[in-house]
């Protein structure tokens, strides 16, 4: 994959690079993923990386470079690698901060752990080596993909989801991915915005409630109708959203997923032709 390439040689060069490095190194693998689903720019990386199961580059890094720390300090004493490993270490117990073992030791330092006492790796979207950009914002989105749709294996590992490894058209693909990563257009999203509090960003079909993701694909009245068409999907009930979303069959969730995008457009295009009629029809 791309990381492997970018990565090469990290255990000499790793300790250089700083927070924003890693994240323009990042940056390329990340609109891969986004423009193979069709999400919005704005998606957190976290929850792009979490699409494909990809965990931090640094923290892809960190695994090479601990890793490569533990071969050297398995292979025998006479061994090049290990007499290197050696005469670094002792330029660094002398106060040498340049050399290989010092800029380690401070780079492992910064995500507390050391040379001697390395981690066994594990990766999960709570560890503290996130990068917090835009909190707010990164805050109601991964809150909202923490509790629906991010699954985590019992020993902490992100688990990527099956609309990934699944066969699917490009457009059965962006229609479950753009709901996951909220790139769609309903109001939750749009409202956010505009600035619209929460529980004023009512779905302009029904007028019922808010157009949350769980009012769109299972509750709204509009799309009645289709939901009778797709029972295989809410056999056991309209929601939770969870469940719907990591239903075993992905196309049959992606064709209805892309069939009340459809409707939806259909109506509001509707809706605003009747708007516009009335506010400009009568003059003319
Ligand atoms: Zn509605």
């Amino acid at each position: 994959m791309v990381a492997s390439t970018m990565l090469y040689g990290v255990q000499v060069w790793g300790p250089s690079i700083g927070q924003d490095g890693w994240k323009a190194m990042e940056r390329p693998l990340v609109s891969m993923i986004s423009r193979l689903i069709r999400a919005k720019a704005s998606v957190p990386h976290d929850i792009i990386r979490a699409e494909l199961a990809a965990p931090p580059i640094e923290t892809e890094a960190l695994t090479r470079a601990v890793s490569f720390v533990h071969s050297l300090w398995d292979t025998t004493r006479d061994r090049y690698t290990r007499l290197a490993l050696e005469s670094s270490r002792q330029l660094a117990l002398q106060g040498d901060t340049s050399c290989w073992f010092a800029q380690m030791t401070s780079w492992f330092q910064t995500h507390g752990f050391t040379m001697d006492r390395l981690p066994p790796f594990q990766y999960s979207l709570q560890t503290p080596l996130m990068y917090l950009t835009r909190v707010e914002e990164l805050g109601t989105k991964m809150a909202f993909y923490r509790e629906h749709l991010l699954h985590l294996t019992t020993d902490g590992f992100v688990t990527r989801p099956t609309y990934m490894d699944t066969h699917l058209s490009h457009a059965l693909r962006c229609a479950i991915g753009q709901l996951r990563t909220s790139s769609h257009q309903l109001e939750i999203e749009t409202g956010r915005f505009r600035g619209v509090p929460a529980d004023s960003r009512i779905c302009r079909l029904c007028h019922l409630e808010p157009e949350t993701e769980l009012h769109y694909i299972c509750h709204c009245t509009v799309y009645y109708e289709i939901r009778g068409r797709f029972h295989c999907l809410f056999r056991e009930g309209f929601g939770p959203l969870s469940r719907v979303m990591s239903f075993e069959d992905q196309r049959c969730l992606g064709l209805y997923l892309l069939e009340v995008h459809t409707h939806r457009d259909t109506l509001l295009r509707r809706a605003g032709g009747r708007q516009h009629s009335r506010r400009y029809g009568s003059s003319h």
